[in-house]
């Protein structure tokens, strides 16, 4: 008696992308000190034809007493700049 098993494997691994996740507006969170942010715009980089994520940088300024700011990339996608700490303090 030989107990020998024929191995199948199935190893299917489903690599679903979608892009549906894009279509939402970014957010880029700030600290409560900072007056800058830097961040890549998503949109670009999940595009269909995306670009270097160098080219997709986003970086401005965000006033001491603003919450909340708005941006745009190179590539023209909007992008809401929120300030992290009077958020998070006010939802409490
Ligand atoms: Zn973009």
């Amino acid at each position: 008696m030989s107990p020998v098993r024929g191995r199948s494997r199935s190893a299917t691994q489903g690599s679903s992308r979608s892009a549906e996740r894009v279509a939402a507006t970014q957010h880029v969170w700030v600290r409560d000190d900072a007056t800058s942010y830097a961040a890549e715009c998503e949109a670009c980089l999940y595009a269909r034809d995306p670009v270097p994520p160098r080219e997709a940088q986003v970086h401005g300024t965000l006033r001491p007493r603003a919450d909340v700011g708005f941006t745009s990339c190179r590539r023209g996608h909007r992008i809401v700049v929120r300030r992290i700490g009077r958020a998070l303090a006010s939802a409490v």
